[in-house]
């Protein structure tokens, strides 16, 4: 399956030269190698996910659309193995989901007002997401770090903005 280290690695425990190597020069941080640990041995290797991106409070995981479900679990039980493992509350996305679906599970449990296409003086289109303005307090992480991660999830610039 995919995952960020390899199969002999999940299953030893230790790490390859290779693996290693993924984990020293950034390519796969720490929190991906405890995630594929957890998701190798609740789903006996059939759970894949592409990344997981740190914002702090909340991961984020990124796999395959068809693997989500298996990811979240039954009620939710492998994430809240993964939550409780790396101490943070887990989001798990669908990889090329439509940017409206990415900023609406990004933003959570902020909600979104509106999005709509704006164009800057030098001519840059930027996707603006308003958030209500009472759910402000509750956006998960400061909105530059969200624009990047939504940026690098869907290939889209977006502004977000508190509606008024
Ligand atoms: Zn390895």
């Amino acid at each position: 399956m995919d995952l960020p280290i390899c199969d002999v690695c999940l299953q030893s425990g230790m790490l390859c030269k290779g693996c290693e190597n993924k984990l020293k020069t950034g390519e796969i941080s720490q929190m991906e190698l405890d995630i594929a640990k957890i998701l190798y041995n609740l789903g006996d290797g059939q759970i894949s996910f592409k990344k997981a991106i740190d914002m702090g409070n909340v991961a984020i995981i990124i796999t395959e659309k068809d693997q989500v479900g298996k990811v979240i679990g039954k009620g939710g039980n492998v994430v809240r193995a993964i939550s409780k493992e790396i101490g943070k509350n887990v989001r798990v996305i669908g990889a090329e989901s439509d940017l409206k679906s990415v900023a609406k599970d990004i933003l959570a449990p902020a909600r979104i007002s509106g999005i709509n296409l704006v164009y800057g003086i030098d001519g840059e289109q930027k996707f603006k997401i308003r958030v209500l303005k009472e759910d402000a307090s509750i956006i998960p992480s400061n909105l530059d770090k969200l624009n990047e991660i939504i940026e690098s999830l869907t290939g889209e610039k977006t502004k977000i903005v508190l509606d008024d």
